[in-house]
C-alpha cells in the first residue's frame, strides 16, 4: 500500500511538471512577440536605438546609444502630472524592461520627485508627467527609466 501511495504521488508530480512545460511553451511564444518591438528598440550591444522622449510633450529624456536595456522588476505608482507620486496602495505597476543610465548627467532632460524612503522617481523635466522611471539612493549609478513609459523615435 506504501508503494502504491508513493507511486500515486509521483506521477501527481510528473503531471505538474508537464504542464508545467506547455505553461513555459505558451510564455516563450509570448516573449518571442516581445522581441520583436525589443530588437526595434535594442542595439545589439543593448543600447536605446532611438531617443527616449516623454510620452505627453515628447521632451527628450536620452540620446540614442546612451542607455543599456536592463531587466529588472521594479514598482512605480501609477502616471500623473505632479511632482509627488501618487501613493495609493494596490495601484501602479510592476515594470520589467528598463533603460539603465549610470550617470544622471547622461540624461538630455529628467526631473526627480522627493524622496519616498530612499526612492526617487524620474519624471519629465518638461512637463513633470510621471514616474517615468526609478531610482535609488543607495545606488548612485543607476537610472531606470521604464520602457512601457517613454516614447521611442
Ligand atoms: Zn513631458
Amino acid at each position: 500500500i506504501i508503494y502504491l501511495k508513493t507511486f500515486y504521488t509521483l506521477s501527481i508530480g510528473e503531471m505538474c511538471i508537464l504542464s508545467g512545460v506547455e505553461m513555459d511553451k505558451e510564455e516563450s511564444s509570448v516573449e518571442s512577440k516581445e522581441c520583436c518591438t525589443r530588437s526595434e528598440l535594442v542595439s545589439e550591444d543593448g543600447k536605446n536605438l532611438k531617443s527616449v522622449l516623454c510620452q505627453r510633450c515628447g521632451s527628450k529624456v536620452l540620446c540614442p546609444g546612451m542607455a543599456v536595456y536592463s531587466e529588472k522588476e521594479l514598482f512605480l505608482p501609477p502616471m500623473r502630472n505632479k511632482k509627488a507620486p501618487s501613493l495609493t496602495e494596490g495601484s501602479g505597476d510592476n515594470l520589467s524592461a528598463h533603460w539603465l543610465v549610470d550617470d544622471m548627467y547622461t540624461f538630455e532632460n529628467v526631473g526627480f520627485t522627493n524622496d519616498v524612503g530612499r526612492i526617487k522617481y524620474l519624471i519629465c523635466a518638461d512637463c513633470e508627467i510621471g514616474p517615468i522611471g526609478w531610482h535609488c539612493l543607495d545606488d548612485k549609478k543607476s537610472y531606470y527609466v521604464a520602457v512601457e513609459r517613454v516614447d521611442h523615435a
